[in-house]
């Protein structure tokens, strides 16, 4: 049986992955159109449609930054398979986690990604990191806000970006990887989605007033 394949959204908002070199440094310049053109391999599993939602260094990403996101994701909910969200690597983790309460039981992948360098460079871990991403979102096992780094497959909760400049730049604090991409393979250690009951919740507040 052949089936269709999977529509998923980019959604871009910046970070290391999207910058050009510049005279003040890294700049987060490239579109979300143009990230998708570095990964011409998902024309073979997936259509992707892309979304410029902003394009910011996540050191500025703020609690209404995370709020757009949700409302893009829940916005275009019901018309695609999967997304896939381009971000900085700074605060990747805690904008996973917040959309993690943001985007409750979701069924649907909500994939966030970044690198360390960017992807219009000869040495890069960005093409890699994107195609991975847009292949967990086309695949049937996966579902929830998880984050795509160097290989593996991350629950949104649990991410913590331990390394400043190693590929190998996240780890999942106190809970196993739940997959990982090996070329064109997506090997799960956590199949559990059809433990997955009730509908998607999405949530449009956030109390800012929490501090640490
Ligand atoms: N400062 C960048 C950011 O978080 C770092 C990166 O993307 O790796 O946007």
């Amino acid at each position: 049986m052949v089936s269709a394949k999977k529509r998923i959204l980019l959604i871009a908002t910046g970070g290391t992955i999207a910058c050009k070199r510049s005279d003040g440094g890294l700049t987060p310049v490239i579109t979300s159109h143009e990230l998708l053109s570095y990964v011409p391999a998902a024309k073979s599993f997936c259509v992707v449609h892309t979304l410029q939602l902003m394009n910011i260094d996540s050191t500025n990403m703020q609690a209404e930054h995370w709020i757009a996101i949700a409302a893009a994701v829940e916005k275009n909910y019901a018309k695609y398979d999967g997304f896939v969200i381009t971000h900085g690597t700074d605060t990747m983790a805690y904008t996973a986690a917040a959309l993690s309460y943001l985007i409750r039981n979701a069924a649907k992948p909500v994939i966030i990604t970044g690198a360390q360098k960017p992807i219009d460079m000869d040495v890069t871990d960005a093409r890699t990191n994107l195609l991975d991403s847009l292949r967990i979102a086309s695949d049937d096992r996966a579902y929830g806000v998880n984050i795509v780094f160097d290989g593996k497959l991350i629950a949104g909760t649990r991410g913590k970006k331990e390394r400043t400049h190693s590929y190998n730049a996240f780890a999942s604090i106190n809970f196993p990887y739940l997959a990982s991409v090996q070329d064109d393979r997506c090997i799960f250690y956590i199949d559990d989605k059809a433990g997955l009951a009730g509908d998607t919740v999405f949530s449009h507040e956030l109390d800012e007033k929490v501090t640490l």
